[in-house]
């Protein structure tokens, strides 16, 4: 692809014959072949049985048949996706050479929509980090400025769509690992509520934080694509019990006598001006189509970055206890004993961030400190909740940046933890507090995008998305893509 195309478009032409699902797949795979040797977005690229899957839409349409919602729509997974057959490493060395024997639920729903698995995008090792620099593997980069982060963990999902490689991606969302990468690659991502998504066959990080969420080109594509995977899964014991509405319907409404609040400790110390500037000015936009908006607080907002940092380090180290050699991935050779089998295996087989987040977990919930750190730590989570719940009974929708910054360069932050665990305090309060968060592009800093993030009830996805459309129609928002070309670093979008 290298002219924008949505998967509402996509999809639409190739019902009606004018292009076949295997040129669009072709097309995708040569944009892969033509980018992703600069941009390395892709773990792994799957063409043959992309183009299998492709013509098997292409001779169900001969045949007369009803075809999915997506049809012929190509579709990049993150590699914590499993997929059946094909290798999911999670950017980690140790599952280097996992292949799992079944795919989980969101990639069977995405193939029930007649979606077009072409492959598994790049991300931060076991989607801990925001800029991609933590994957085992090699680093993706930022289609606008190839010197810069597309953002993480699911950056390479982000990278993907924006430079034309998919049509659209999925990703996760612990603490901001959808929206953020949109963010910084000028996509929409949205994080559904928690439990709206099945995490069934989701490589677990913070399982009462992970979410399955869609980056695509526009609102519509969300709607669309999160229509595919929504809905309770029995697989999956945190999976809700409720019926989702049609998205796509829900997305046509205006936004008049909207209640829009702005909390202001989004907005702190760190908010470049250009970012506070463009979401402003699209709160304006949302004003002038007749929303109501006024400034709000969410007191506890400061604390929630350290209580993530708590809870999530401490699920991280007992999911990722089942790395140990025997049953999954790597295994270190010459180990002397079996508890030493254990210890090179995962010295080997993790990368610093993830051992640190495993130490840090660890300490959190061990015997005499568990009171001091984990137990302190979901009380804030609560706080943080009732922050929310307070602000919704008063507000239909909370409107802040989505990050503080537009994309920084690699290497800015690599060395400093503190630094990079910054780039999430807008979207990690949403993750605590189980809410949807949507971000959708609200303009440039010179060339970088700026997004914007609506934060709703929980299960009022269909609001956010309104509102996100709304918006897109009063600026004209046509979507565009990233060149993913070198000549176009340094600021300009060619
Ligand atoms: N950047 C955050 C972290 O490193 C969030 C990651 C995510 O959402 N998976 O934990």
């Amino acid at each position: 692809m290298t002219e924008a195309i949505t998967a509402h478009e996509l999809r639409d032409r190739v019902k009606r014959g004018d292009i076949s699902a295997e040129e669009a797949t072709r097309a995708a795979l040569d944009r892969i072949e033509a980018v992703d040797g600069r941009l390395r977005a892709f773990l792994t690229v799957t063409p043959e049985a992309a183009l299998d899957q492709a013509r098997a839409v292409d001779a169900a349409r001969r045949r007369g048949d009803r075809l999915g919602p997506l049809a012929g729509v190509p579709v990049a997974v993150k590699d914590n996706f499993c997929t059946e057959g094909v290798r999911t490493t999670c950017g980690s060395r140790i599952l280097e050479n996992f292949v799992p024997p079944y795919s989980g639920t969101a990639v069977r729903r995405l193939a029930e929509a007649g979606a077009v698995i072409i492959g598994k995008t790049n991300m931060d090792e076991f989607a801990m980090g925001s800029s991609n620099e933590n994957s085992g593997f090699y680093p993706a980069r930022n289609p606008w400025d190839l010197d810069r982060v597309p953002g993480g963990s699911s950056g390479g999902s982000a990278a993907a769509v924006a430079a034309g490689e998919a049509v659209v991606a999925f990703g996760s969302d612990t603490g901001g690992s959808v929206r953020q990468p949109a963010s910084f690659c000028g996509v929409v991502g949205l994080k559904p509520t928690y439990g709206l998504v099945s995490r069934f066959g989701l490589v677990a990080f913070a399982s009462s934080l992970d979410q399955i969420g869609p980056l695509t080109l526009d609102v519509t594509d969300s709607a669309l694509a999160l229509q595919a995977v929504a809905g309770h899964d029995p697989l999956d014991s945190t999976s809700a019990r409720y019926d989702p509405p049609d998205y796509l319907a829900a997305i046509e409404g205006d936004v008049k006598g909207l209640r829009i609040g702005i909390p202001r400790e989004y907005f702190g110390e760190g908010t470049e001006p250009a970012v506070e500037a463009a979401v402003r000015k699209a709160i304006e936009v949302l004003v002038g189509l007749g929303a109501k908006a006024e400034e709000c607080s969410l007191p506890h907002t400061d604390h929630a970055l350290s209580a993530y940092y708590i809870i999530a380090p401490a699920e991280c180290s007992a999911n990722l206890a089942r790395y140990d050699g025997v049953r999954y991935g790597l295994r270190a050779a010459g180990a002397e004993d079996l508890a030493d089998m254990y210890a090179k295996t995962r010295a080997q087989g993790f990368g610093a961030e993830v051992q640190r987040r495993i130490m840090l977990g660890t300490y959190a919930l061990s015997s005499g400190y568990y009171d001091a750190y984990y137990l302190k730590a979901q009380k804030v989570r609560t706080l943080v909740r009732q922050d929310f719940e307070r602000a919704f009974a008063k507000y239909d929708v909370l409107v802040a940046p989505t990050s503080p910054t537009v994309a920084f360069k690699l290497g800015e932050r690599a060395e400093n933890p503190l630094a990079m665990y910054l780039a999430d305090v807008c979207t990690i309060p949403v993750n605590l507090a189980g809410l949807p968060g949507l971000s959708i592009p609200c303009g440039d800093d010179g060339g970088l995008p700026i997004g914007l993030q609506l934060i709703g009830r929980a299960l009022d996805e269909a609001t956010l998305l309104r509102t996100a459309h709304a918006y897109e129609r009063a600026v004209g928002f046509t979507p565009r893509l990233a060149p993913a070309d070198p000549a176009a670093g340094k600021g300009g979008r060619a």
